[in-house]
């Protein structure tokens, strides 16, 4: 009897929320992208003509368009913060080095995985227990100098049997969690919902004559590295960083100091530290926003700064804006962000595509 192959049942891709969860949970600390640059290419693969990988390891996934017409690289970037074992106690305990800003007081007590070349491990990071602490010290931050990975290792000589070696990458382990109706929390949002849009752009993109260079780029965290290569090579006409922003939303902050909030829709940037956007981008997402009646919020003077800022000064110049998620509690273990603010950060995206080329 001959067999019948069906067609696979129910969907065949995944949605913009699946495709965060993967992301959010799979690991790429800074330098070591690997798991998230595969996971990116299998999931960018159907909707693109081309996917190339750079010399630094960016993934470059490419729809062509006319040659005419102009060509437009979005990039979000694939590394998360995180820590890196720097050296192995005599006693079995992992000294670390940080890995992008993380704030020293977030690190005691969280559970961690070492990524050893034998597989991962758990491990908590620890300190000199609070009870056997003089009054002084219980009151100082414990620097992340002081602290260590306890990865249940009877000596130095053990911790090398699992597998351990300097340079081993160490993220955090925490999983991705829907905890509201489009609230969900997890690790690493800062940039893999940034991937994640990407991703449902290039999945929703109907027709257009333009390139789309849809690049995940590596050592964003340590100062925008790859997308120094990445931008060079792939050489467009306009830049799109799809990241996120600090949420100023909760207890104690100044709108002074950071206006985006949560579920106020996508957030976009007028100047940060490195990039003063290029006003012809942002008249482009702002029309772009207001003609598809897309709630958006306008963000300015904050520290820090994005992909588009290298985007922006490569080559002869490249005219660069961000659209960014507000996420609270970035560049610690756990973020959380509004499932409708990157939903709509996918429609401005796609809607600034369209208007491209009455803009350039
Ligand atoms: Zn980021």
């Amino acid at each position: 009897m001959k067999s019948i192959h069906k067609p696979p049942e129910g969907r065949t891709t995944l949605s913009l929320k699946e495709n965060l969860e993967k992301l959010s949970n799979a690991c790429g600390v800074t330098g070591r992208e690997e798991e998230v640059r595969n996971l990116m290419m299998k999931l960018m693969k159907p909707y693109v003509d081309e996917i190339v990988v750079d010399k630094l390891e960016n993934v470059i996934a490419i729809k062509k368009g006319k040659k005419s017409s102009p060509k437009v690289m979005l990039a979000a970037h694939m590394d998360e913060v995180g820590l890196m074992v720097k050296t192995i106690t005599k006693e079995g305990f992992l000294k670390f080095a940080k890995m992008g800003g993380i704030d020293d007081r977030i690190l005691l007590a969280q559970k961690m995985t070492v990524h050893t070349s034998n597989g991962p491990l758990s491990g908590i990071i620890g300190s000199k227990p609070p009870h056997i602490q003089k009054e002084q010290e219980r009151k100082k931050v414990v620097t992340y100098d002081q602290l260590f990975i306890d990865i249940g290792a009877e000596n130095h000589k053990d911790a090398n049997k699992k597998g351990v070696k300097v340079g081993d990458p160490v993220s955090f382990d925490v999983k991705y969690v829907k905890i509201g109706k489009d609230v969900v929390t997890g690790k690493a949002f800062d940039d893999r919902v940034g991937c994640a849009i990407m991703i449902e752009a290039l999945k929703q993109l109907g027709s257009t004559d333009c390139t789309i260079c849809a690049v995940g780029t590596v050592q964003e965290e340590v100062g925008l590295r790859g997308a120094a290569t990445a931008t060079f090579g792939v050489d467009p006409d306009v830049g799109i960083a799809l990241d996120v922003t600090i949420a100023g939303d909760v207890p104690g902050v100044r709108e002074f100091d950071t206006s985006a909030k949560m579920g106020k829709g996508p957030v976009l940037t007028v100047a940060d530290s490195g990039l003063i956007t290029h006003p012809k981008v942002l008249r482009l997402l702002l029309n772009a926003a207001k003609e598809n009646k897309i709630d958006y919020q306008l963000e300015t003077g904050l520290p820090g700064s994005t992909d588009a800022a290298r985007m922006s000064l490569t080559r002869h110049g490249v005219p660069s804006g961000t659209v960014s998620v507000a996420t609270r509690y970035i560049h610690s273990p756990v973020g959380m962000l509004s499932l409708k603010d990157a939903e709509n950060s996918v429609k401005l995206t796609l809607a600034a595509i369209q208007k491209i080329q009455k803009h350039f």
